[in-house]
């Protein structure tokens, strides 16, 4: 029989043991609502593996109900792609009593594939024995699209054309392994700065404003620019400029991707020379010749821009060919063709009309500057020698008359070169004023 104070402890004893079960029940209570309501993914299994219980978003993540997963272990949900190695050291650090973290990657019940990042803790009894597994699992498959994003846009940025990427204001952010390479600029040494860096001095302000316009008004820009490097160079280059504005349409950043094209230009230049050039010496063909005098008539017809024309002709060619052989006169001719071209001024044009005939473009000159021209380089082949050898030259010359075609003014320049061999060659002759007949009277 219990003694009164007995009973009393007994009834105390009961009511202490209900209050703690309600505390108990009501944690409990809490804790189910927290772990059910989470966001991450939680399953609990028994020391076998079976499930036991899964959260809400086990069975968002999963695709499966409950009941599907009831008694199941988490085989079910396993892709079979996760190598062995990583479940042989998960049950071996389980099973010695600690928690085991890692990143599996499974698959929904509709087939799909996910990436998790699990916690899985072992649930000890006083005795140390192992009664349950408490696993905590994230979906981690968009973090892990966005680092394989990442790794693949850093590959492609390292890997690909020179690139510079700045901010809204011009201030470079990153450079690439190729913008050093053709810049000599390491990263260190120019971000912070901003591209004036490589200017070149070569382009004037309105092309840079209508590169702004562009960016402004279309977010992109592209074109040959001229930059200057590390070295002080100036080399072309072929460059896209795009704005990256962010979800309101602000402009937060500039992405300039380049490449040079020295190369390209070095070989369109050669097309170039090789259309327009003589190939004997360097000197403008026919062809070159006649577009440059055509340009140089309309100038003279809309922009009053006054011209001469002179055509010089090398004396007694045929006798030095007889002589000295054919590629001696081969090479006087391209001496005698580099050292003309060293009298001229960059405006003035050179080309070889013919066998050992030249004729030259000199604009801006009026007659008076033509003939002293043509003195000068007649005197300065007289005092040379060509390939060990004395030449001489007969030379025409004369000025456009606004109004007559281009060959009325070839055939009267042809014309004074006849008379200066007829006068005894290595002389040089104006064309006569009155030759210009029929034509109107020079307007400057
Ligand atoms: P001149 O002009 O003083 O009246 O006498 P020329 O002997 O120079 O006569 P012409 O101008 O008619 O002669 C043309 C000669 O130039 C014929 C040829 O022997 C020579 N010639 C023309 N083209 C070439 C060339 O490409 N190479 C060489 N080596 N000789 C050329
Ligand atoms: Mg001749
Ligand atoms: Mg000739």
């Amino acid at each position: 029989m219990s003694t009164p104070s007995q009973h009393d402890n007994n009834a105390n004893d009961m009511t202490n043991k209900k209050a703690t079960d309600d505390l108990m029940s009501l944690r409990f209570e809490q804790f189910y609502i927290a772990v059910e309501q989470s966001p991450v993914a939680t399953a609990i299994t028994n020391a076998d593996g079976c499930i036991e219980f899964v959260n809400q978003r086990f069975l968002e993540i999963t695709g499966y109900s409950r009941d599907e997963l009831r008694g199941k272990t988490p085989a079910l949900i396993q892709s079979g792609m996760t190598p062995n190695r990583v479940y042989d050291d998960m049950w071996s650090t389980l099973h010695a009593g600690n928690v085991w973290k890692g990143e599996i990657l499974n698959r929904r019940k509709n087939g799909e594939l996910y990436w998790e990042a699990q916690t899985i803790t072992p649930v000890k009894s006083a005795e140390g024995e192992i009664l349950n597994f408490v696993a905590v699992k994230e979906d981690i498959t968009l973090r892990r699209q966005q680092e394989n994003e990442l790794r693949l846009m850093a590959t492609a940025f390292e890997t690909g054309q020179a690139t510079v990427i700045t901010n809204a204001d011009m201030v470079i952010e990153r450079v690439n392994q190729a913008f050093t390479d053709i810049t000599g600029y390491e990263s260190h040494e120019v971000i912070g700065k901003t591209p004036k860096l490589f200017k070149s001095g070569r382009h004037d302000k309105a092309f840079y404003r209508r590169m702004w316009q562009a960016l402004h008004e279309t977010g992109h820009w592209q074109g040959e620019i001229w930059n200057r490097n590390k070295w002080g160079d100036i080399y072309p280059l072929w460059q896209s400029i795009t704005a990256v504005t962010d979800a309101d349409g602000e402009v937060r950043h500039f992405v300039s991707v380049f490449h040079d094209i020295a190369e390209r230009k070095r070989i369109e230049h050669e097309l170039e020379d090789q259309a327009t050039r003589d190939h004997l010496t360097g000197a403008y063909n026919r062809r070159a010749f006649d577009s440059a005098l055509s340009q140089c008539v309309s100038d003279a017809m809309h922009a009053h821009q006054p011209f001469v024309l002179l055509m010089f002709d090398i004396d007694h060619f045929k006798r030095v060919n007889d002589t000295y052989g054919h590629d001696i006169g081969d090479e006087i001719l391209r001496q005698l063709a580099v050292c003309i071209k060293g009298c001229l001024r960059d405006s003035d044009i050179m080309a070889r009309w013919g066998g050992e005939e030249f004729a030259i473009l000199l604009r801006n000159t009026h007659q008076p500057g033509g003939e002293t021209f043509a003195e000068r380089i007649c005197q300065r082949v007289r005092s040379r020698l060509f390939s060990g050898h004395g030449i001489t030259i007969s030379i025409g010359v004369g000025e456009y008359h606004l109004g007559e075609t281009q060959d009325m003014l070839i055939s009267r320049v042809d014309q004074a070169l006849y008379a200066a061999k007829h006068q005894g060659r290595d002389t040089v002759v104006a064309c006569e004023q009155e030759e210009a007949d029929n034509v109107e009277a020079s307007a400057w």
